[in-house]
């Protein structure tokens, strides 16, 4: 308990409480931090202002599609005129056109590639470049990964290939920022059933294979997730940068 005590944060991500954000969210409430969101237009306004202010009656919320500068300067504008600065940063978002989720990867279209790489990988750098001046004490970023960046998982295809982006601009993100001691690591979750999972096509097959071979013998839960996300948005990770943290049941370091 109070791993986070006196820490503010800003949640990007949260679309409803199966959200692998609200679960990281919430894990840093109860750590004692006090926290901000995003929500993607006013068709999610209500349901995360229902679950922020569940917490806190007095959660800062904002308004943003990760791929509007102008949303995403009102962010940080809002953020330094009610808080003045910021400790941590949670990026949980993705999103790739749904027929780019099936079939091939070969048939990848031109603007769904971007797209992809925009919303989900752009977006850290375009948040952290924002977040760094209000971390003048130091601060800690997270991103959500998954390990179709590292290996092939048919039908992943295109946020696969984002997801490496990811992972590469958190190692490049790590480089600059850590003078300023600011931290940004990625955190590769195993799957677990969120809305923008049923988005990808065999899902609960990629489930039922993981619980079979994972060393663990199951799916990891979102409070797996969670903690292990507190681990490094907290003191307790001080000397981890630019790593990628698996939190799979041990799926990944299975090779048969
Ligand atoms: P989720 O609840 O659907 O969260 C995805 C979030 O991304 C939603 O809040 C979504 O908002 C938001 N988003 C999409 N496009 C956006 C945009 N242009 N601007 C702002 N927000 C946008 O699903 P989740 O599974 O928790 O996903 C969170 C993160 O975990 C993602 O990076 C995902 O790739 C990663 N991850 C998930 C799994 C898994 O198995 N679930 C495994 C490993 C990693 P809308 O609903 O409005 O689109």
């Amino acid at each position: 308990m109070g791993l986070l005590t006196g820490k503010q944060g800003l949640v990007v991500g949260v679309a409803n409480k199966r959200s692998i954000a609200w679960g990281i969210a919430q894990a840093a409430a109860r750590e004692g931090a006090a926290l901000a969101y995003t929500y993607q237009g006013e068709r999610l306004k209500e349901n995360v202002a229902e679950l922020a202010h569940s917490l806190d009656p007095n959660a800062p919320l904002y308004d943003c599609d990760v791929t509007k500068d102008d949303q995403l300067d009102a962010v940080f504008q809002g953020i330094q005129s009610s808080w003045g600065a910021l400790d941590f940063l949670v990026h949980a978002v993705a999103f790739a056109k749904r027929e780019e989720l099936d079939g091939e990867f070969v048939n990848t279209s031109r603007d769904g590639y971007a797209l992809a790489h925009d919303v989900s990988s752009y977006s850290l750098t375009a948040l952290a470049r924002r977040a760094m001046p209000l971390m003048a004490a130091g601060g800690s970023l997270v991103a959500l990964t998954y390990y179709g960046a590292e290996k092939v998982i048919p039908r992943y295809n295109i946020m696969g290939v984002a997801k490496a982006a990811l992972e590469a601009s958190v190692r490049y993100l790590a480089y600059d920022l850590g003078a300023k001691n600011i931290r940004v690591n990625a955190l590769s979750s195993g799957p677990v059933q969120t809305l923008a999972a049923r988005g990808i096509s065999g899902f609960t097959d990629m489930m039922k294979h993981v619980e079979s071979r994972a060393p663990l013998r199951r799916n990891v839960t979102l409070e797996d997730v969670a903690n292990a996300a507190v681990f490094l948005l907290s003191p307790l990770s001080s000397g981890i940068t630019g790593e990628t943290l698996h939190v799979d049941c041990g799926y990944n370091i299975v090779g048969m």
